[in-house]
């Protein structure tokens, strides 16, 4: 079974790579409206709510069905935030947020708290922050993914954040008056896929439909409107400082494409060490050792919320003063910063690493986003704005950011933007297999749908009876980056010269996304026909990635598909030459012969070479020598045979 050969030199540059992935369009059709029973308001037949799933916090937003703003879902007392923390309680009552936040001192094993710090995670992984954990992190087999034990029980981390993601549905749906089964769920930029995978499952189980994991800080950008051009080239860094973790990530958004240049940060550095840091401070002012407070939980806790609500009021304020146990606490907004400082200087050393390994200087930088509650304290704000030397964007809430971004990016797959829609367009390439292992792309990426092609090829050896298709997707160059969607064989060709049957492929994909395609030899009519579904078993980020990867391999595909191309030429070349002598020896002159195997001979050496310019000098060559016999002897047998061949140029 050969592999597929076009009659004709139709090697197009597959390699212009333009970065652009989510299409905007002026919105066509009106989305389908509805009226929400409970409220008299309108609204769109689908809520898709974007949740942020938050190591500390976490919260639901929607864009507002009239305003088209986005904003975060509020219970009565005006809180969005739902801390990640569960509780299980006696008779298997189980309490998530505030009320389950309450048992966290009095009942540390049976309360659990930063379960996103174990997502797809194995004990391996942790063991080195074991005694992080208040609660029991099973750790009897180290390669497997851990579990938390509670009393008899265990729970996977996907178990654990299904609990918290059940209880911000059931709040959204409490708020909206409607059911939510659609969501979009952010999770760090650094998530590898295992802990993606973990979150759409945790999202599964808590009965949700989890349309798109996108990175926090893209959520973020999303957020303040960056990104939402698609003229529109920037880099961002993006500095994450919320309850326990530290983020920087700097990101490139060019034309609707968010690419990561690079991460950095402090998976335990965060807005508990500023709380850590003022209670041991007071603990000293009041003379009580650590055993003193180990001994006494509740003095403890009291100090920790108290520690909390400092540091949360000297945002706005320069002095705090508070009580516990009849004694008086002073916190003044400088002496606070000295115990920040240290802290604060980390980040801006992992803002540093950050920087370097994108390969950027500061004034690179285009834009600053601030995100995490911790953002809120002045000399974070102060050091960021300097290192960067620029303005920030600060103006929303930073607890409150990721989740209006995942909002934005819910509406805009909704369909229901008012401005901007993401069309249904084939995110990959789409095409097959051809000499060389070379990527023939029949439809390109970004084709809208449905969406058709066709091309014509031919056989490469002489009474080839039947011809291998295979179907790919994606925009490298050779087949053996791209990924492999089908295979097939026409079979059935009924015995011709090579180069002599039409094999005709054609692509289709339907309005389903579905892929047909049919291969049919024209002359004797002979056909075959097989459906694919391209995106099948493939997500967002595998897609973006395929296309990342693309561009950062643009030069060596080149490079690689010119030196095939010339390989495959080359090889046709001594095929059909060879044959061309055999077939004709006796009207040749033995010094031709000679000449053309001698040339044939230094083809073939040239031709295992990576020299591209050799291999084509000698193409020339051959073709110099084989040309003035070729034309003397081209009478109308051979003619035929010999039809479109190169040797006859
Ligand atoms: P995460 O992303 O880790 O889930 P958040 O972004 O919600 O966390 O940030 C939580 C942290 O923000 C906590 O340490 C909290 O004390 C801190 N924080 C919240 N409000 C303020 C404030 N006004 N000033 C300083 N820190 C704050
Ligand atoms: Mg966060």
């Amino acid at each position: 079974m050969g592999c597929l050969v076009q009659p004709f030199s139709l090697f197009v540059n597959q390699s212009s790579h333009e970065l652009l992935f989510l299409l905007f369009v002026q919105k066509k059709s009106m989305a389908k409206i509805g009226i929400n029973i409970a409220t008299g308001s309108l609204q769109q037949q689908e809520m898709i709510v974007g949740i942020d799933l938050g190591t500390t916090n976490s919260l639901v937003a929607i864009i507002h069905p009239e305003s088209r703003k986005p904003v975060v879902l509020k219970e009565h007392d005006g809180n969005a935030l739902v801390p990640s923390v569960i509780h299980f309680g006696e008779a298997g009552l189980v309490s998530v947020g505030d009320e389950a936040k309450k048992y966290l001192v009095a009942e540390p094993h049976n309360t659990i708290f930063s379960v996103k710090r174990l997502m797809g995670k194995s004990y391996n992984d942790v063991r080195d922050y074991s005694s992080f954990f208040t609660y029991k992190v099973i750790d009897d087999n180290s390669e497997s993914l851990v579990k938390v034990q509670v009393g008899d029980t265990f729970y996977s981390p996907i178990e654990l954040s299904s609990y918290i993601l059940k209880e911000l549905k059931a709040r959204a749906e409490h708020i909206l008056k409607t059911p939510v089964t659609k969501a979009v769920i952010t999770v760090p930029a650094y998530f590898n896929d295992a802990q993606r995978q973990a979150t759409r499952d945790a999202g599964r189980l808590a009965g949700l439909d989890v349309l798109r994991i996108v990175n926090e800080p893209t959520a973020a950008s999303l957020a303040y409107g960056l990104g939402l051009r698609n003229d529109e080239t920037k880099t961002i860094a993006v500095y994450d400082l919320g309850g326990g973790t530290f983020d920087i990530s700097v990101l490139r958004i060019t034309g609707g494409i968010f690419e990561v240049l690079s991460t950095n940060g402090d998976t335990y550095l965060g807005g508990d060490d500023f709380d850590r840091a003022i209670t041991q401070y007071w603990s000293a002012k009041l003379g009580l050792t650590d055993e003193e407070l180990n001994a006494n939980k509740n003095i403890a806790q009291e100090l920790r919320l108290l520690a909390e609500e400092a540091k949360k009021q000297l945002s706005s304020t320069i002095e705090f003063k508070g009580s516990i146990a009849g004694e008086e606490l002073v916190l003044t907004r400088e002496e606070f910063e000295k115990l920040a400082k240290p802290f604060v200087d980390r980040t801006i050393q992992c803002c540093k690493n950050a920087m370097q390994d994108a390969q950027l200087s500061i004034t690179d930088i285009d834009e600053v986003v601030m995100v995490g509650g911790s953002t809120r304290v002045p000399l974070a704000k102060k050091s960021v704005a300097e290192f960067f030397g620029r303005a920030l964007h600060d103006s929303l809430n930073p607890d409150e950011v990721v989740a209006l971004g995942a909002a934005v990016q819910a509406d805009i797959l909704a369909g229901n933007n008012k401005d901007f829609l993401l069309l249904d367009i084939t995110p990959l390439s789409l095409g097959i297999e051809t000499m060389g292992g070379l990527m023939d792309v029949l439809i390109p990426r970004n084709s809208k749908i449905p969406s058709k092609a066709g091309r014509q090829y031919t056989t490469q050896k002489d009474g080839q009876p039947g011809m291998r298709i295979s179907v790919y997707q994606g925009e490298r160059d050779l087949v053996k980056d791209n990924r492999k969607l089908a295979e097939f064989n026409l079979t059935g060709i009924p015995g011709m010269p090579a180069g002599l049957p039409k094999v005709e492929i054609s692509f289709l994909v339907n309005a389903d996304g579905i892929l047909v395609v049919k291969a049919k030899e024209l002359r004797s009519g002979v056909e075959q026909t097989i459906e694919v579904k391209p995106q099948y078993g493939l997500t967002d980020e595998e897609v973006e990635k395929m296309l990342l990867d693309s561009i950062t391999h643009a030069k060596e595909d080149i490079k690689t598909r010119a030196l095939v191309e010339a390989q495959t030429e080359a090889q046709q070349i001594l095929d059909t030459t060879r044959l061309f002598v055999e077939k004709n020896k006796t009207f040749l002159l033995q010094e031709e012969i000679e000449i053309t195997e001698a040339s044939m001979k230094d083809l073939a050496q040239k031709m295992s070479s990576t020299d591209k310019d050799a291999i084509q000098a000698a193409i020339e060559k051959l073709n110099d020598i084989s040309r003035p016999y070729a034309e003397r002897l081209m009478d109308h047998a051979i003619s035929t045979a010999m039809k479109g061949k190169s040797i006859t140029e």
